[in-house]
């Protein structure tokens, strides 16, 4: 039975070892043997070749909170209350702390919804099309519209000209537009720059589609020379486009105009492509940067989506998605059991998310994000120019609250961190709750410990000329 309070990890000695100190070798062993992926496509490269691996998370079964079947001959519950109070409390800790050291996936930590706890009684769920009523009475729709009204308004299309939902995530958001996308061109092949999130691409393996890869410049913008090149070598088919607003890595935003004159000028006509704006990122704050371009249902683009628990910030995962009206009356079916349309990827869809987006939307309001994005950009300008001056390879795209540097060398310092990382180079993502005070800690401590990975001389920083570009590289040979 369950008699410590103090937890349920020291029963499992393996389980201290791997949280004291980690090895790393040892975890990428054990998670080689438990990582299942999408697609196979980590595994191959996770090859012992010594050359490039992927480092990936640790196998969370050596410390999950295991549920234990109560003691027949214990006819009292207090230990088992004792145990999951103590669970709950050690979790809590830890979340304040994890949340204290959390610079890497572009979350948005800062809010308070403490007006929101009462609803949590309740089963909320808005199963179906967000316009249709279902016959589940307990449901959100009132807010959820709301708040699609205030994104059309953003995205500048009339009420009645636009559909979308409040998804449960990006991704989601991702998949429904790439699949209008292929039900308004069936034929059509998709065109996404190789950043683009791994979502699209997953999306074009669901839904069997070509996929073209497209390069990308140095700042992770998408190369319209190259897209050039290949829409001119599949002519004889519709284009389905994803354009990055604000990619995952480099947070680059595709030139939406010029990809849609591309096109043009490739002889492409209005009705022979559908792009989606992968806006999951900057959507919400691309409007409020000055010289950004816009996203807009004006030109011609067929859905946006963003996420809503990243810069919007929002506590769990949600998203918006938001198409033409028209596309949504062409692919959607009548279901008889909902009393509702089914033109969603989800069935149920969490009801509770459109009140956190409604409350937060309503709080700011649009000079409020306007302050937050500023202040965002402010503090990854400092953080760039710190992370330079420290002799750190480092670059920011104009439009981004998104430092790309080098990779540190030591996994635990990017796990206490959580940063994200890909090859040679990791970022921080500057959200609102990123203060300057915390990118102290940060580069204070990486400083130091960066000057043990290269304390002797023939241990040097990699260059990172291709990834960064030559004029943000502080490799020995392009340093000034
Ligand atoms: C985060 C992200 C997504 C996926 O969003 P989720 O909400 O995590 O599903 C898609 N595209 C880009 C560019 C992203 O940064």
């Amino acid at each position: 039975m369950v008699g410590s309070a103090m937890g349920m990890s020291e029963k499992n000695g393996a389980a201290e070892i791997l949280i004291g100190d980690l090895d790393p070798n040892g975890v990428f062993l054990e998670s080689l043997s438990n990582g299942v992926d999408f697609d196979g496509e980590h595994h191959a490269e996770l090859k012992q070749n010594g050359k490039r691996e992927i480092v990936l998370g640790r196998n969370v079964h050596t410390t999950c909170f295991t549920i234990t079947e109560p003691d027949a001959n214990d006819e009292s519950t207090g230990d088992k209350d004792a145990y999951m109070a103590s669970v709950l409390a050690r979790y809590r800790k830890n979340l304040v702390e994890r949340t204290k050291h959390h610079l890497g996936y572009p979350y948005n930590l800062d809010f308070d919804y403490g007006a929101l706890g009462q609803l949590q009684h309740f089963s909320i769920n808005n199963l179906g099309d967000p316009f249709i009523e279902s016959n589940y009475g307990v449901h959100s729709r009132q807010f959820e519209v709301g708040v699609l009204d205030w994104f059309a308004r953003l995205w500048e299309i009339e009420k009645n000209d636009y559909w979308g939902y409040i998804t449960n995530c990006g991704t989601e958001g991702n998949l429904h537009g790439i699949l209008v996308g292929r039900e308004v061109l069936p034929d059509g092949i998709l065109y996404a720059s190789q950043e683009s999130h791994y979502s699209v691409f997953k999306a074009a393996r669901m839904y069997r589609m070509d996929c073209v890869k497209v390069g990308t410049l140095t700042s992770g913008e998408i190369d319209c020379a190259d897209l050039k090149l290949k829409l001119l070598a599949n002519k004889d088919k519709p284009a389905i486009l994803n354009v990055n607003i604000g990619t995952t890595v480099k947070g680059a935003v595709d030139d939406l105009d010029l990809v849609i004159q591309t096109l043009n000028e490739c002889g492409f006509s209005n009705d022979r492509f559908y792009i989606h704006c992968d806006g999951a990122l900057f959507g919400l704050m691309m409007p409020f940067v000055k010289r950004a371009p816009k996203v807009s249902f004006k030109k011609p683009i067929g859905s946006v989506s963003v996420s809503g628990h990243k810069f919007i910030g929002c506590p769990m995962p949600c998203g918006v998605q938001l198409t033409r009206l028209d596309h949504i009356n062409a692919l959607s079916r009548n279901v008889e059991y909902l009393a509702s349309r089914d033109a969603t990827i989800m069935g149920s869809r969490n009801g509770h998310a459109p009140i956190f987006l409604w409350y937060t939307l309503n709080r700011k309001g649009y000079t409020g994000f306007q302050k937050e994005v500023q202040k965002c950009l402010r503090n990854a300008h400092y953080l760039k120019g710190r992370l330079l001056d420290a002799g750190i390879s480092a670059m920011l795209n104009e439009l981004s609250s998104t430092v790309v540097f080098e990779r540190p060398r030591d996994e635990e310092f990017v796990r206490r961190w959580q940063l994200a990382c890909e090859g040679n180079i990791a970022h921080v993502v500057v959200m609102p709750n990123v203060i300057q005070e915390k990118l102290d800690d940060f580069i204070a401590e990486l400083t130091e410990k960066r000057s043990t990975w290269y304390a002797e001389d023939k241990d040097q920083p990699p260059c990172l000329a291709a990834e960064l570009g030559k004029e943000n590289c502080a490799c020995k040979l392009h340093r000034t």
